[in-house]
């Protein structure tokens, strides 16, 4: 199947008045029609960022490099007005806080409206029964009250729910939700991600559902990306990758996952140490200082992602046994 969206040798530098910075190292990834891709890994790891270059979003002092095909057209560097076109409809964006996101000073209806009219042509008054149905669908209650509505005066979680019914009025092929679920409680959060499940079932598009947070991702995606340091470090399916990581980082994240079938812990474990600051010179595996299994080689020669095989690879000398 030809996938919706491929991303090839991507790298995004941002300019300092020293050295440019590198957040995202030569990353290559696809997502196939219909599926649900999991990018994980720390604060500063470039996942948010190799998507905001998929969305020409980056900050006004970074440059990306590379290829980005988005449905059959090159979309990195694309003028803006026709990537317009695309983001907003067929291409869209749910981000952590849909308090920055949504415009506070226009009520729900009039934001979501707007969408509707500029993308796909129809009236005011069809874009407004469009935008109450859709909040009906998202589960907002009293959805005709809430379009007269500003943000502020939403609960987070049906914040998330106006985004996320934003981001579909245009049908479109591709959602990327970044860190969805970040800003709000637990009991909201497992709503919204059920919410995301049911979505994408019913609607059939590609999502990529950016997290640092392993388990978020654990009920959604079909296949998940972990990144460190700005480089991909593994990519297997799902249920592969929680059943047997092959990356000793992976092998980490895993244990800070919380378990309701094992034994009861008082603290969970967390990951000792930090990744490497932004611009900070290492040789060898970024990941070495770190990593329990790092010998010398680790320390003198950077790891290539090698295919495993079934779509699966792995960026390290020392990988776990499968
Ligand atoms: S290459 Fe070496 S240091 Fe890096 S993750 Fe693998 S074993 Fe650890």
């Amino acid at each position: 199947m030809l996938p919706i969206l491929s991303v090839e040798n991507l790298s995004v530098n941002f300019a300092q008045r020293a050295a440019p910075i590198a957040a995202v190292r030569q990353v290559s990834l696809s997502v196939a029609a219909g599926e649900c891709l999991g990018v994980v890994g720390e604060s500063g790891a470039g996942k948010t960022q190799v998507f905001m270059a998929v969305m020409g979003l980056l900050a006004g002092n970074a440059v990306a490099d590379g290829s980005v095909r988005f449905a059959d057209q090159d979309i990195l560097g694309l003028d803006r007005g026709r990537l317009n076109r695309i983001r907003g409809s067929k291409l869209t964006m749910i981000f952590q806080d849909p308090m920055t996101s949504l415009t506070p000073h226009m009520k729900v209806g009039m934001q979501m409206a707007e969408v509707l009219v500029r993308h796909a042509g129809i009236s005011g008054s069809e874009a407004r029964i469009a935008a109450r149905r859709m909040l009906e669908r998202m589960r907002v209650p009293e959805a005709q009250r809430r379009l007269n509505q500003y943000p502020h005066e939403l609960s987070g979680g049906q914040r998330q729910r106006v985004m996320i019914g934003m981001s579909l009025l245009c049908d479109p092929l591709l959602v990327v939700a970044d860190e969805p679920t970040t800003a709000l409680d637990v009991t909201v959060q497992a709503q919204i991600i059920a919410l995301l499940r049911e979505v994408r079932a019913k609607a059939g598009m590609s999502l990529v559902l950016i997290s640092h947070d392993l388990a978020v991702v654990a009920g959604l995606a079909d296949r998940i990306l972990v990144m460190y340091a700005g480089r991909i470090v593994e990519s297997a399916d799902a249920g592969e990758l929680f059943r047997r990581p092959r990356h000793p980082y992976t092998a980490e994240l895993l244990k800070c996952v919380p378990s309701i079938t094992g034994p009861r812990l008082e603290r969970l474990p967390s990951l000792q140490g930090q990744p490497p600051r932004p611009g900070e010179a290492f040789a060898g595996c970024a990941f070495a200082p770190r990593c329990a299994r790092a010998a010398a080689r680790c320390r003198a020669e950077r790891p290539l992602l090698h295919d495993g095989g079934s779509g699966a690879a792995v960026a390290c000398h020392y990988p776990l046994s499968p």
